[in-house]
């Protein structure tokens, strides 16, 4: 049983953490102690006592592993679901706290929102997607991706790329750039996206970049504005460098900046 009363405090101080994607051993004591100063009755409560019991275990040995960061980091992501089915209006108070967080950072990101149009479309196999409220009738779409809220990008399944793609060439529909690099590396990837990513816009000076951030994964998928146009980028996290060399140059500058918090906690970085 969730009370919002309880519920809402501890879920606030997570969002705090895992908004810029990596979760660090220092964010994981850090919460620790927030949770140690809180009333009983939010300890007692979900999420926080479910919390408490990992963290427990997690430093019983008074040692933090990779595996069991990782298995806290699961544990979030699990609250943070269930607390979307919970509070499907969550999404607005969120955005509010991540401008807070990031009122210094270039851009602002706030969570992306999928684009509706009105149109639906069957496809070959007989999945038939629509994009208004972005629901497909794949098996993987409804055991996956039904409890995400209506625009939530981890509602996007293979087919959902598809489905875009036919509506640009029906309707002649202009995406937005960055949605449409997304879209068309999605499809000839043949892939959904995954459900454990959190996808986020920022507007930089050089335009507006989509990206996916996970609390368990380094690399970070940029779709960027680039020499020919947008495309895919990969950035690491923690050791602040860009896949295969390759930099989308108007926007190099501001990223470090946009995932200040994370350089922040892991010391000196080199520039380059
Ligand atoms: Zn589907």
């Amino acid at each position: 049983m969730i009370q919002r009363e309880t519920a809402e405090p501890v879920i606030k101080y997570l969002h705090g953490l895992t908004y810029d994607g990596v979760l660090s051993s220092e964010e994981i004591w850090n919460l620790a102690q927030w949770l140690n100063q809180q009333p009983k009755k939010i300890l007692e409560a979900w999420p926080a006592n479910e919390l408490v019991k990992a963290l427990n275990s997690a430093f019983a040995d008074n040692e933090l592993t990779a595996g069991e960061m990782d298995e806290l980091a699961q544990l979030m992501i699990t609250i943070e679901q269930l607390w979307m089915e919970f509070a499907p209006r969550v999404g607005e108070h969120h955005e509010e706290e991540k401008e807070e967080v990031v009122a210094a950072a270039p851009g602002k990101p706030h969570k992306a929102a999928l684009p509706e149009f009105d149109f639906s479309t069957t496809l070959e196999g007989g999945m038939a997607v629509e994009l208004k409220k972005h629901t497909c009738t794949c098996n993987e779409w409804l055991e996956n991706r039904t409890d995400f809220s209506e625009g939530d990008f981890r509602r996007f399944c293979p087919h959902m790329a598809k489905a875009y793609s036919r509506l640009k060439a029906a309707e002649s529909a202009k995406l937005d750039p960055a949605f449409d690099a997304f879209v068309e590396d999605y499809r000839s990837r043949g892939k959904g996206t995954s459900v454990d990513e959190v996808w986020q816009v920022a507007d930089l000076k050089a335009g507006k970049i989509l990206y996916a951030t996970s609390p368990t994964k380094e690399w970070v998928d940029v779709y960027a504005p680039g020499r020919s146009g947008y495309q895919r980028y990969g950035y690491n996290r923690k050791e602040h460098r860009w896949a295969y060399g390759e930099t989308p140059r108007q926007i190099a500058r501001d990223i470090p900046a946009l995932f200040a918090r994370a350089t922040a906690n892991e010391g000196t970085r080199t520039e380059d």
